[in-house]
């Protein structure tokens, strides 16, 4: 209490028990209403009056604060100025912050080595414009795997970045979420609305099935190391009708496009980008054939169709994989049965396809948790910290017109 004016004092009691002021018995007791004393103008509360009731002012008495003075104006006027003065300033900070308009990604399902996911995304601002940062996040929206640089972005315009999924190395498989961030020239960050920023279930995966259709495993007869008159079955085969597309489970080189009347039929051979393997496509249907030797596809294209061909009873596609060489080339079969389970996922749900539509604005309640425990001295959520990589990973693939990264 030291250093406080006894009047402010003796106001500051008054108000918290009207008793400890008026100790000579003036006031009424016994929860009746508080009655200021004559003349105490100022501390009478009027709905519509031009009096403010201030809890600290004493009737007669002038309110000493230290910067007051100067100017003469008091306390309770000063304070009310600054508090007047910090709302205009929020206001103008709202105002002039980017704010995420649309935000949409498509497909809702891409692979690695195949064709980007198209993100589109409009910031409005004043700023003409802004700098963008795209957050590839894990599938519980918290933990960041990429924050991606996207440079200096028009505000007002639609904006597009193509998503390879091989930013500073393969992104992981699965669903993963995407979330923008922003910064204006004065350096206010994008009004994040913390769901509307976030496109939700993306799911990208590094292999696609090779068969596009109806399809099942066969008999233990189509199995890998099944018996043979003079082998062992080196494949996995796969029962589908005639015409199926056959499509890249990686996209690679077609190292070899070949005909084999009393085997394979019409088969090709594919050597996957960025892993040790070979893929080996047989009993191609006739004319099917979609690349040459040598040519590169991308992951999911369509390169063939089934067929039955060369020694085959029944339409199927015969399917080998060769491992830590090339196919009959210091390479060795392995069992394709696991990696076709791991590789057959069901189309993406309706649900996901929602998920990447724009979404309206809601408030953002995590950003306000953040800052609001910030004002309160706590400590803040922490944030996690990822390294930035540059939108332009160096390419080994294709470029678009545009420039931008479709493979790794
Ligand atoms: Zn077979």
């Amino acid at each position: 209490m030291r250093g406080i004016p006894p009047a402010l004092l003796a106001g500051a009691l008054m108000l918290a028990s009207p008793a400890a002021a008026f100790a000579d018995g003036a006031i009424p007791t016994g929860g009746s209403p508080f009655v200021p004393a004559e003349g105490g103008a100022s501390t009478t509360i009027r709905s519509g009056g031009g009096t403010r009731y201030d809890p600290l002012r004493v009737p007669g008495e002038r309110v000493p604060a230290p910067r007051a003075q100067e100017s003469g104006a008091t306390a309770a006027g000063l304070a009310a100025r600054a508090r007047l003065e910090r709302a205009k300033a929020a206001r103008r900070r709202v105002g002039s912050r980017p704010t995420l308009t649309a935000f949409a990604v498509r497909p809702a399902r891409f692979y690695l080595a195949g064709s980007p996911a198209l993100v589109s995304f409009t910031i409005k601002d004043r700023s003409p414009t802004v700098r963008v940062r795209l957050d590839v996040l894990a599938a519980d929206g918290r933990t960041a795997i990429r924050k991606i640089d996207l440079g200096e972005r028009r505000t007002r315009t639609a904006q597009t970045f193509l998503l390879s999924g091989s930013e500073g190395g393969p992104l992981p498989e699965g669903r993963l979420q995407l979330r923008l961030a922003a910064r204006d020239p004065q350096g206010h960050r994008l009004a994040r609305p913390a769901q509307a920023s976030r496109v939700n279930g993306l799911e990208f995966y590094w292999h696609a099935f090779p068969v596009a259709g109806p399809f099942n495993f066969g008999g233990e007869g189509g199995r890998f190391g099944a018996a043979r008159t003079s082998y062992s079955h080196e494949g996995q085969d796969l029962i589908a009708a005639e015409g199926t597309p056959v499509v890249a489970p990686r996209g690679g080189t077609v190292t070899q496009v070949a005909f084999q009347e009393s085997g394979a039929g019409n088969y090709l051979i594919l050597r996957g980008d960025g892993e040790a393997r070979d893929y080996a496509f047989m009993h191609l249907q006739g004319g099917s054939l979609l690349v040459q030797q040598g040519q590169h596809v991308i992951t999911g294209q369509q390169i063939a169709k089934v067929g039955s061909t060369g020694r085959s009873s029944t339409p199927h596609l015969h399917f080998e994989i060769w491992e830590g060489g090339g196919w009959k080339a210091g390479g060795k079969p392995v069992d394709p049965l696991p990696h076709l389970r791991s590789w057959n996922r069901p189309a993406p749900t309706a649900a996901v396809i929602a998920a990447v539509l724009p979404l309206p604005n809601p408030p953002a309640p995590a950003e306000r948790k953040r800052r609001s425990a910030r004002v309160a001295g706590r400590r803040a959520p922490a944030r996690r910290r990822t390294a930035v990589v540059a939108a332009r990973e160096p390419l080994t693939l294709a470029r678009t017109s545009r420039g931008g990264v479709v493979a790794f």
